[in-house]
């Protein structure tokens, strides 16, 4: 059952999108700073409480979190560099306030499964959702379903060979130059001195970070055999780099065909989320629909 009232929650490092939607429409909707995690769900919880009648509740969250549903910290984040939110029970914590059923995945696997319900990836049984934005992550949408592990995978992460003459060292704080720390929208503005957006007629600056994401794109198609990457986030609103994306990727991939999939040219393989920037907040209420499904 896909009717009546849903909370949803995208919450991210820097602030949450809070929102009522009726089946999948969004009718209500705020915006709430992050900060701690006190203000920030107490925030959140009270406007959800203003609707009576809502069903169930999902968030697509930041991570890390303890997707693992034998653990008793399910849905709580883990490690992460915003020490005010390590071990926040955020599930527990919506779910328990509301006394409605609540669902939970990492930010990319929840807007992965709103690509799959509503979006560019329909019908698919394997994709991938990527998002380059002030991070790089990555949904893994495998055998009709989005794939936890023993967590959730972290394909932002994956060890990049750096282009030949690159000597930016890279901003990750964990791994320096793996590929959010060489391709993610903080690490042009750093590599460059000037914001991702202020560089749209530098075509250097694109050719380098289409190389990156072409060789991203090219290691999660040989590790998962996707019928489809759909490819996102903010850096990607630079008019042309999807393209320049495609093409490198074809040059990478190297004529060594893998699948059917691979064979034609790849404006179908490698596409944009169509719910853009709203990828999360839908993933969201179609999380919220699991939970009322549960
Ligand atoms: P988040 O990952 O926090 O959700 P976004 O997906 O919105 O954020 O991505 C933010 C990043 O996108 C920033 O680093 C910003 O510089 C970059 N960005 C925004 N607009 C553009 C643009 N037109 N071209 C390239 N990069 C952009
Ligand atoms: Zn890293």
């Amino acid at each position: 059952m896909s009717e009546g009232l849903f909370g949803a929650i995208e919450a991210g490092g820097t602030k949450f999108r809070v929102a009522i939607a009726r089946g999948r429409d969004v009718i209500a909707d705020t915006t709430i700073p992050t900060r701690t995690p006190h203000e920030t769900l107490t925030a959140t919880i009270e406007f959800l409480r203003t609707w009576e009648d809502i069903r169930s509740v999902g968030i697509a969250c930041f991570g890390p979190l303890d997707l693992d549903p034998a653990s008793p910290s399910y849905g709580s984040i883990t490690s992460t560099p915003k020490r005010l939110w390590e071990g926040t029970p955020v599930l527990a914590w919506v779910r328990d306030a509301l006394g409605i059923p609540g669902a939970i995945d990492i930010d990319v696997g929840g807007a992965a499964l709103g690509e799959w319900r509503w979006g560019a990836a329909r019908g698919l049984d394997h994709f991938v959702y990527v998002t380059v934005g002030t991070g790089i992550g990555a949904g893994l949408f495998i055998d009709g379903a989005v794939h936890h592990g023993t967590g959730h995978p972290e394909m932002g992460h994956i060890a990049m060979e750096r282009v030949a003459g690159d000597k930016y060292p890279g901003r990750c704080p964990f791994h320096g130059a793996c590929l959010e720390g060489l391709a993610s929208g903080p690490a042009i503005e750093e590599r460059w001195g000037m914001s991702a957006g202020q560089l749209s007629d530098r075509p250097e600056v694109w050719e380098l970070e289409a190389t990156y994401l072409a060789r991203a794109l090219r290691t999660f198609t040989y590790v998962a055999a996707p019928q489809r990457v759909v490819l996102g986030g903010g850096v990607m609103q630079h008019g042309g780099l999807l393209d320049l994306v495609r093409m490198k990727l074809e040059e990478q991939l190297a004529g060594y065909v893998t699948s059917e999939t691979l064979r034609g040219p790849l404006e179908e393989y490698v596409v944009a989320p169509a719910h853009g920037q709203d990828a999360g907040l839908i993933g969201a209420i179609a999380l919220a629909m699991e939970a009322a499904n549960a």
